[in-house]
């Protein structure tokens, strides 16, 4: 089999998404900072599959399957873990120097004809840009400052008429029915013609950066329409696309969000602002699907509509749906009453730098726009504005929150109002847990090991005054933490789920990485004090099995031997009890 560099399992692994891969196979929910799924893995009946985007790992926690990205695949699909590497590779569009034998996915050959066409389309169009045919094209774009470096990273390409694409696909050998089929070509009475000729062609892709359509932008002011996109087609769904999102994804998770607006062009002013992770949902209409693929790309959907009418209609409904499908939201409103291309053209880049950081409460979007759709002398209206805003406010998770709206819609209409607050919202302040050493063995072993994978202070320590662990399980993850930080200085837990031989020993580890920080971090004392436990109740164990030879018959040698090593073992026992005491 092929060996694919530990490099490149790195980098898929960085660039893949563990909430984007899992919900590929299982229908994913968001529930607060993490996802559930149904597990696969066992009976369920119920989302016990939970998926940690924080840490990148996922664990069921009834039948405690748990891992990293690959290790889902790898149980999934019951695959070996460089095909699981392999899998998790084609499905974000990650091209692997080796293809390690039998990954090939059974390839549905319809689509992938298609994205065949669209790719040498894209590479077409992207050609005729940089020739003498696409000069007026390329003029045209850097008049709205879209440059070189623009047109390379969108693939920004120019269309020329006279069907010659028609005449070039065909001459290449591609199948007319694969062209009608992407919709770069149609059939009429007077045979086959291109669907985008004369106009400047930009790329649509999905979520794993395959082409599957293009939208295209006519020059001639009198064209009938400016804009066209791609028919529905096979592999091109008008209420599936989120333009962009297979390159904003490793920008939105590092920002820890994703800014919605509303097509291709605002995109691209924003890129040209240094803001990455943005997206477009093609129009305002956004879709429940839609929402679905933001809430993998970012914990928390940004949406930046215009600020005209339909683009503030349309924001109510993006964030309704949002709500419903459990996203966090938040809303930039632009009162600036031009679109991102223009206020980057108009105004200059620092002022769209500056709006993309005017995030707000939807709450506040939500007040302001109802309230602006309110006369708020009529007694009757401002009743109706309560009472749509109420369950709204009501809705809301945080107390603050509650309560400062509230405030707000009281101030608005001058009513009274009760402030709706849920039981499980008085207990806000928790005190803090403060780290004591489990009870048992085993859980102080796993402590131990916790530690173990944050602290390389822990893992010295633990070399030092003890060296094993008893739990067998325990024992192997133990030795894989000391060999890790001995190569590396730090352990990796991602790693390590890599590198386990089995599943119990990766179960494991996905279990010490969903404790809290606090569970995990470092603490001199409890970490010494879980020490000593296992200490002791390796020694009483010992203990008790010298008792046991010495009631066996035994000549005086042997007696003497055990009886000297029992007296050992007792006064150790007794130096870790005392220190015990004195904790
Ligand atoms: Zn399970």
């Amino acid at each position: 089999m092929a060996r694919i560099a530990q490099e490149e399992i790195d980098r898929v692994k960085s660039q893949a998404d563990i909430v984007d891969v899992i919900g590929h196979y299982l229908q994913v929910t968001r529930k607060g900072r993490s996802f559930v799924a149904v597990c696969p893995f066992h009976d369920d009946h119920s989302p016990s599959l939970s998926i940690s985007p924080d840490r990148q790992i996922y664990k069921c926690f009834v039948c405690g399957n748990g891992g990293n990205v690959f290790t889902f695949v790898q149980n999934y699909e019951k695959v070996t873990f460089p095909e699981a590497v392999g899998r998790v590779a084609s499905l974000i569009g990650y091209q692997l120097s080796v293809q390690p034998d039998s990954v090939a996915k059974p390839k549905d050959p319809h689509r992938e004809a298609l994205y065949a066409v669209l790719s040498e389309t894209i590479r077409y169009t992207a050609y005729q840009i940089e020739s003498t045919d696409g000069t007026a094209a390329r003029e045209y774009l850097q008049k709205r400052g879209l440059d070189d470096s623009v047109l390379k990273h969108f693939e920004i390409g120019w269309h020329p008429g006279g069907d010659v694409l028609y005449r070039f696909l065909h001459a290449k050998g591609y199948e007319d029915r694969d062209l009608v089929s992407a919709n770069v070509v149609r059939t009429t009475s007077t045979g086959m013609h291109d669907v985008f000729a004369d106009r400047i062609t930009f790329p649509i892709h999905d979520g794993y950066g395959n082409p599957i359509g293009f939208s295209a932008r006519s020059m001639d002011p009198s064209a009938p329409s400016k804009y066209i996109n791609t028919n529905e087609t096979d592999i091109f769904t008008k209420g599936d696309i989120v333009y962009n999102a297979h390159r904003a994804r490793a920008a939105a998770r590092k920002a820890g969000c994703v800014l919605v607006c509303e097509g291709v062009t605002d995109v691209i002013a924003f890129w040209r602002a240094g803001i990455e992770h943005v997206v477009c949902t093609l129009g305002t209409a956004c879709t429940p699907h839609q929402i679905q693929i933001l809430k993998s790309l970012a914990a928390r959907i940004v949406f930046c509509y215009d600020g005209d009418e339909p683009g503030q209609a349309a924001t109510v409904k993006a964030i309704q749906l949002a709500r419903k499908a459990g996203a966090e939201v938040s809303v930039i409103i632009n009162r600036t009453g031009k679109d991102p291309d223009e206020i980057i053209r108009d105004l200059g880049v620092e002022e769209l730098q500056k709006l993309s950081r005017q995030e707000e409460h939807w709450m506040e979007f939500m007040l302001a726009y109802h309230s602006s759709r309110t006369n708020l002398q009529s007694y009757l209206e401002k009743k109706e504005l309560v009472e749509k805003m109420q369950p709204m406010i009501a809705s809301l998770q945080d107390e603050t929150d509650i309560s400062y709206f509230t405030g707000q819609l009281e101030k608005l209409t001058g009513f009274t109002l009760k402030t709706e607050v849920k039981k499980e919202n008085t207990e806000t302040v928790r005190p803090l847990k403060k780290l004591t050493v489990p009870d048992g063995t085993m859980q102080a072993e796993e402590m131990i090991l916790a530690m173990m994978m944050t602290s390389p202070e822990a893992v010295r320590k633990f070399e030092e005054e003890l060296g094993y662990l008893t739990g067998s399980t325990h024992q192997e993850l133990a030795m894989m933490i000391v060999n890790q930080v001995r190569s590396r200085h730090q352990a990796d837990p991602s790693a390590l789920i890599d590198n386990a031989e089995n599943q119990q020993v990766r179960n494991l580890i996905t279990d010490l990485m969903s404790r809290s920080e606090e569970e995990s971090t470092y603490d001199e004392t409890v970490f010494a004090g879980a020490l000593r436990k296992v200490k002791i109740s390796v020694l009483e164990a010992e203990a008790d099995a010298y008792r046991d030879q010495l009631r066996a018959d035994l000549n005086e040698k042997s007696m003497a031997l055990i009886l000297e090593k029992y007296g050992d073992c007792l006064r150790e026992l007794r130096r870790y009890i005392d220190e015990e005491n004195r904790n």
